[in-house]
């Protein structure tokens, strides 16, 4: 080999050394990070299990003195298998903490007279635990929204309990929850006539801020007016029993005139026959005691003459007997006509009572009660045919400030207009219910979501294209809707709630909008 060749082969050979040197040192550098990042990692595991916690510490020893890696294939296997199963029993901790912040947050919302936007937001945050999660990271800041609607809570318990709060304000919203729980019941009963009337001014009085004695008025003006329209309905109802019972009288002494009549007729029958009978027998007397033909004629036709005007009044009291009849029938029937009338009469008058106390006052929609009942008979029916339900919630925009602008008449009006743009909009097997202020409730039998999304955006546009003009300027209305389909799973209670959250969704996105909720 020539000098030449032996200087390449060092050099090559050195420049081999060289990068294998670098290459470890690169290879240690990393295996060094790696280690650090190990050993970190491991940290963070401290405290979940025993056995895992020891088995890492044992690791992290073994890396701190950089044993070599191939000798850690045991430990490996260990931790491999602690580690399947402490991520089995994670997902089963994840699961119970789950179910306990649901509980947590259901337990809330069964309190009564929570205030609407606290409800609302609560069912929001329920609906969010109810989602998949994968982590104990998802859950921490429903945990803290959780524990803030329990400090809210709190605070709305003391003011509830606490009068050393501040007393005015309290009362202050005592009053307003009285007043709103007043309008609520009266647009729930049916008024008629002057009652109505009055009703109406109390309720619009209600509507504003009243002074506790003008509520206490207002109460006891409510208090009055119903109990006069019962008394009504009862002297309405009393006059027809006593009409009921004038007839039968009148038919029970046409019944025994007749009778009577016929018994003193009878008697004057009897009499006559009696007569009749002597007649008969006085002529039989006459032939045998006749001694000539001469007397015996005188004799028999002086009898006959008897007999013909005894048969004649008989004859007429047969008619007379006749005509009684007639006369006492002929009264009952006109009786029992009259009573037929005012039967027919009360009854639609009934009738009519049973579909006013379904049925809005103002809005002449079908009332929370007939919505509760309609809902019902449609779950009914959804259960036993498994046809398609949605129900959608509405709700005017802004409608406070409508009232607040323009007066509580301009508001009602608004209500009538929108009620019945809404209810021309549906097809006659849809329905819908004003729900309580100004919120109504549609039922869609046999239709899915994506069949009514664009009949309710539809509403919704015309809705808000309505020319209100009031005080010369023009004002535009407009609602937000949130509609849900029935699931599996659903009452009529959760599935309202979803319909009610959609709702939620469409307010807090901007108004004038259709949220659905699957
Ligand atoms: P949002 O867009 O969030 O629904 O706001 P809003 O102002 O419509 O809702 P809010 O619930 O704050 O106000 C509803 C108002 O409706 C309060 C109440 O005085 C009024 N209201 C309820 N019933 C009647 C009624 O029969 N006639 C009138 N004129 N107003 C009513
Ligand atoms: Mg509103
Ligand atoms: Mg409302």
């Amino acid at each position: 080999m020539s000098e030449e060749k032996i200087e390449l082969l060092k050099k090559k050979l050195l420049s081999a050394i060289q990068a294998r040197q670098s290459l470890e040192k690169s290879y240690e550098k990393q295996f060094s990070t790696l280690t650090g990042f190990i050993i970190k990692l491991t940290n963070t595991c401290k405290g979940m299990d025993i056995e895992l916690d020891n088995k890492l510490a044992s690791l992290r020893a073994q890396l701190n003195s950089n044993t070599n890696i191939s000798k850690l294939g045991p430990l490996f296997n260990d931790l491999n298998q602690i580690l399947n199963q402490q991520a089995l029993k994670n997902a089963q901790q994840l699961q119970v903490a789950q179910g306990g912040l649901l509980n947590s947050a259901k337990t809330l919302q069964k309190f009564k007279g929570l205030p609407d936007e606290f409800r609302r937001n609560l069912r929001k945050l329920v609906t969010d635990i109810e989602e998949p999660h994968t982590s104990y990271a998802q859950l921490l800041p429903l945990l803290a929204q959780l524990v803030s609607f329990y400090q809210d809570f709190a605070t709305l318990d003391k003011q509830q309990h606490a009068p050393q709060l501040s007393q005015s304000e309290q009362i202050d919203s005592l009053r307003k929850q009285v007043s709103a729980e007043l309008i609520n019941i009266l647009s729930n009963i049916a008024f008629s006539g002057e009652h109505a009337e009055k009703i109406d001014q109390v309720r619009h009085t209600l509507s504003d801020n009243l002074s506790t004695e003008a509520l206490v008025e207002s109460c006891v003006e409510v208090i009055r007016l119903v109990i006069s329209s019962i008394t009504e309905e009862r002297q309405s109802a009393q006059s027809f029993l006593f009409s009921l019972n004038d007839a039968l009288s009148s038919v029970h002494q046409a019944v025994s005139t007749s009778i009577n009549g016929s018994k003193t007729i009878n008697e004057s029958k009897q009499k006559l026959n009696e007569q009749l009978k002597n007649n008969l027998a006085s002529m039989t007397d006459d032939v045998n005691q006749a001694t000539s033909l001469e007397a015996l004629k005188r004799q028999i036709n002086l009898r006959i003459g008897e007999i013909a005007s005894a048969l004649n009044e008989k004859e007429s009291l047969e008619s007379e007997e006749h005509q009684l009849l007639i006369n006492s029938l002929s009264e009952m029937e006109s009786r029992l006509q009259e009573l037929e009338v005012e039967a027919e009469e009360y009854k639609k008058k009934l009738s009519e009572q049973r579909f006013k106390s379904l049925q809005d006052m103002l809005t002449k929609l079908p009332n929370r009660a007939s919505l509760d009942e309609r809902m019902e008979l449609e779950y009914r029916r959804w259960m036993r045919y498994s046809h398609d339900l949605c129900v959608v919630v509405a709700d005017i925009d802004h409608f406070k400030s409508i009232n607040d602008k323009f007066g509580h008449s301009v508001g009602d009006r608004v209500l009538q207009i929108v009620a019945a743009t809404l209810q021309k909009g549906l097809r006659e097997t849809d329905y819908i219910a004003r729900y309580g202020g100004e919120e109504f409730v549609l039922i869609f039998p046999e239709s899915k979501l994506k069949e009514i999304e664009s009949k309710l955006n539809t509403l919704r546009e015309t809705v808000s294209k309505i020319p209100f003009k009031f005080k010369n300027s023009d004002l535009q209305v407009t609602i937000s809707m949130g509609a849900t389909q029935f699931k599996a799973i659903d009452q009529p209670q959760s599935a309202f709630d979803r319909a009610d959250q959609a709702l939620y969704e469409a307010k807090s996105s901007g108004r004038n909008k259709v949220i659905i909720k699957r």
